[in-house]
């Protein structure tokens, strides 16, 4: 309805005006200031939609890059810039920030938290940030050690400096601050390792605790925090999550509603995944996965909406969260609207937490679809893995992780980042918790290689993973609860989102591409290589009349560590690049890095390899890679050298890496087990000399087997 007329009006300039008028009304608020982009997702909603027109499609053919900025490290990078008075705010790896002249890219400051590099083994999923706030004279951001620190905006000196966490778990921040009057607020991640979420306010002026939000119970043996709480400790059971911790980190996306002094939080999985562990006789363990509004100024709870009750699969509620106002039923509902990993898109009404839709945005299989009378997904026979190894879609990368999203209320439509993709969940026989920095997700880490489709090499299995673990840029009609355009890209794991008034999409990808859409149609219209895989997302901001385009560069996070692609592009320097119209600058052209493999002889044993395996997955794939290849973020294994093969168990058990980040494994792993992995590399580079080495008619053979294969498994998952 609306949506329509927008669509007709925007087709001439004077009603392009008048569109401008209307979206700045839906905007809620104006940007507080004229750069175009002084919050984190452009505005309090977080709706990354850029008011700036000059960046259209029809000067698009002359973008080009204005300049960069080379951070100088080879880590993933998820920040969102901000830009006031003409100055751009952002971070890098380890906690860096950065604060750098708009229009020249001249470095005015840095800041380096020096986060001791041994606490990177608490971060699951890359020592990323997703930037600063920034309020009056002062920049805040969180390190991954957990501390709040703030920052003097001209000089880049320590203002104050709190610790949000207690030291002795595995806490770790790599969310973006958000603001809520003189509030700053902030969360945690460690879900995967064993802790209890909770988000925070700091006074702004002098960094003193205001309130305080745990999103699940502590001890029920004991009184809990809030009402909320006494309410939550009902839905769970057994007497041990809560020495596991429990989970519900909230580890990124936050929105605020000041009209309302609605303050929205996205929580995390469970602590761990496997809920017969976590909650043996049931229950949905709120407030496990699900959107928690929490009143800004004190941060009482006044509502939420659980995604996934009795979350058995990683599948968090932290997604990004875009607030707007939708005519529905020709009533005009000031809704939420949300992505989670679990592959439902939510449009919920955020006065109430009342489900208004929610539809599969990717093909899922846990469940066959959320029930609209109790808002409850119905599980399908593959959800429960207590009894039975499942292969389940989404995998616990989810159908979208925290790259944000964008709504652009001209097309009427939110773009969504988003991933194909399935993982085997297996019961271990026995489950042993481990305190600190330890995988502890209640998985069988050794199922893999006995099942089929999911034992399947990686190093041979790109074929076959280009149908089920696949990328893709998603145009959302939250009214239709349908897609109206799809791109399918290269890799699966991309860059999040901006939308522009003009009319554009912009996202960088795994490929390297930073490419432009036609919001309406999804027609690609411009793209750049940027020399690197890109996470972040772009933003747009003008000085000086002048509009640019700035966005993060530098390929890492998750997946990144994770998962070799072949599509992916790795290996130039985390930069940040900023572009204009009429942009002339280059990037210097980069060297391309080989892998020199001269392993040991391959003498291990079926156990040997199966025991380093296992092992090799709990404790060294998060970081190193699944199947040991590595992306480039950190050393390969299977090239390790001879040297470094002679002094492994000082390495793995003893440490002696640490101060670069590589902490030892003593308390956890034997020497026999230290051994089993070394193993288990030496056969992962036996093979990849195995693949280098043959004749390129048998790989032509096998990739179009596994490519039928992989055709075939789409279809019957
Ligand atoms: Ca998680």
């Amino acid at each position: 309805m609306i949506n329509r007329r927008f669509q007709r009006e925007s087709q001439n300039p004077a009603a392009r005006c008048w569109l401008l008028f209307l979206c700045a009304l839906w905007t809620l608020e104006a940007p507080a200031d004229e750069s175009g982009w002084s919050l984190h997702g452009q505005n309090f909603s977080e709706q990354r939609l850029s008011p700036l027109t000059q960046i259209n499609p029809q000067s698009l053919q002359d973008l080009g890059l204005a300049w960069f900025f080379d951070t100088g490290t080879r880590r993933g990078l998820e920040a969102s810039p901000i830009v006031v008075d003409g100055v751009i705010y952002t971070t890098g790896s380890w906690s860096r920030v950065y604060a750098l002249d708009g229009k020249s890219g001249a470095l005015i400051w840095s800041f380096d938290p020096e986060v001791p590099r041994e606490w990177g083994a608490n971060a699951c999923c890359d020592v990323v940030n997703r930037g600063v706030a920034v309020l009056g004279d002062q920049v805040f951001v969180g390190t991954i050690d957990g501390r709040l620190i703030a920052l003097d905006r001209t000089q880049g000196d320590v203002r104050w400096s709190t610790l949000t966490i207690d030291p002795g778990k595995p806490y770790t921040i790599t969310g973006a601050p958000r603001l809520v009057g003189d509030s700053v607020v902030i969360g945690n991640g460690g879900a995967e390792y064993g802790v209890r979420g909770y988000v925070s306010a700091y006074d702004a002026a002098t960094g003193a605790l205001k309130w305080r939000f745990y999103t699940v119970p502590g001890n029920p043996a004991q009184p809990q925090e809030s009402a909320a709480l006494e309410r939550a400790v009902k839905t769970w059971t057994g007497d041990q999550f809560w020495r596991f911790g429990g989970g519900g980190t909230v580890w990124d996306s936050m929105a605020y509603d000041p009209d309302l002094d609605l303050l929205y939080i996205g929580v995390g999985n469970g602590s761990p995944w496997n809920r017969d562990i976590r909650s043996p006789e049931g229950g949905d363990n709120l407030y496990l996965s699900s959107i928690v509004a929490l009143e800004g100024s004190t941060g009482e709870y006044r509502w939420h909406y659980q995604t996934t009750p009795a979350d058995n699969w990683d599948y968090t509620a932290t997604q990004h969260m875009i607030l707007a106002n939708l005519p529905i039923e020709g009533v005009s509902r000031k809704v939420i609207m949300q992505a989670p990993k679990n592959g439902f898109f939510y449009v919920l009404d955020r006065v109430t937490g009342a489900l208004l839709s929610a539809e599969a945005y990717v093909p899922v299989n846990w469940a066959s679809e959320v029930d609209p009378e109790t808002g409850r997904p119905i599980e399908t026979d593959v959800a429960s893995y207590r009894d039975k190894d499942q292969l389940v879609r989404p995998a616990p990368f989810g159908a979208h992780n925290w790259q944000p999203m964008a709504w652009n209320p001209d097309s009427g439509l939110v773009y969504i980042p988003a991933m194909e993709n399935f993982s085997l969940y297996s019961n271990p026989a026995d489950y042993n918790h481990q305190d600190g920095p330890h995988w502890n997700t209640g998985q069988n880490d050794g199922a893999i290689q006995d099942n089929p489709l999911a034992s399947i090499d990686p190093l041979y299995a790109a074929p076959l993973l280009k149908h089920l673990m696949r990328g893709q840029l998603i145009a959302w009609d939250p009214l239709k609860g349908r897609a109206a355009w799809r791109q399918s890209l290269p890799s699966m794991w991309n860059g999040g989102v901006l939308t522009t008034a003009s009319g554009l999409v912009f996202q960088g990808q795994g490929s390297g591409e930073l490419v432009a859409f036609e919001a309406q149609s999804g027609k690609k219209l411009w793209s750049t290589d940027a020399q690197s895989g890109i996470i972040a997302p772009p933003i747009s901001y003008q000085i000086d009349g002048e509009q640019y385009l700035a966005v993060m560069a530098g390929w890492g996070g998750a997946i990144g560590l994770v998962l070799a692609q072949p599509s992916v592009k790795q290996g130039a320097p985390g930069r940040l690049l900023v572009y204009k119209i009429g942009g002339e600058a280059t990037l210097p052209s980069e060297a391309p890095q080989g892998l020199f493999l001269d392993p040991p002889p391959d003498t291990a044993s079926d156990f040997e390899i199966a025991s380093g395996l296992a092992l090799y997955n709990q404790h060294c794939m998060r970081c190193h890679g699944l199947g040991a290849v590595s992306q480039g973020l950190v050393p390969d294994l299977r090239a390790m050298s001879k040297t470094t093969h002679e002094i492994f168990d000082a390495i793995v058990l003893d440490g002696v890496l640490a101060p670069v980040g590589m902490i030892g494994f003593e308390s956890v792993m034997t020497k026999q087990d230290s051994e089993h992995v070394r193993r288990y590399l030496i056969r992962a580079a036996h093979d990849q000399v195995a693949l280098q080495e043959e004749s390129s008619q048998w790989r032509g053979v096998r990739d179009w087997f596994f490519d039928q294969i992989g055709w075939l498994a789409a279809k019957v998952l």
